[in-house]
């Protein structure tokens, strides 16, 4: 299949990557990176816990890994190992997640709509980056 067909198939990149983080894949792929760093802070050194959330950080963004990778189906995305690198990988506190630049702006708008305090943030369960 030609390179235009799979693109123009399927869901725009914001859509596909919306679902990625829905899969279960996402989900194994989070906890092996909090397993890995011991469910601590990669930059600041806090655990996960009632005060703070942590939350697990595409180094290089799902959105650029899609698009590099030439992803245009959630089957594509499921197949596509470098989306499933735990070494592309980190935990982060969700203060120090918001300061990344592959920080997702849509969360970044949301917050901006709400007080600095959502109840997610209180909670100090663990959220989807
Ligand atoms: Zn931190």
């Amino acid at each position: 299949m030609s390179k235009q067909l799979v693109q123009h198939k399927g869901l725009s990149r914001t859509a596909l990557v919306r679902l990625i983080r829905r899969l279960d894949l996402y989900e194994q792929w989070k906890r092996a990176v909090f397993i890995r760093d011991r469910f601590t802070c990669q930059h600041c050194g806090a655990r996960n816990g009632r005060k703070r959330v942590i939350e697990a950080d595409h180094i290089i963004s799902l959105t650029q890994l899609v698009k590099d990778n030439n992803v245009g189906s959630i089957e594509g995305a499921a197949a596509c190992l470098a989306l499933w690198d735990i070494g592309n990988g980190r935990t982060l506190c969700h203060t120090c997640h918001e300061q990344t630049e592959s920080y997702p702006i849509q969360l970044r708008k949301k917050k901006t709509s709400y007080a600095s305090k959502s109840r997610n943030s209180r909670r100090g369960a663990i959220k989807n980056c």
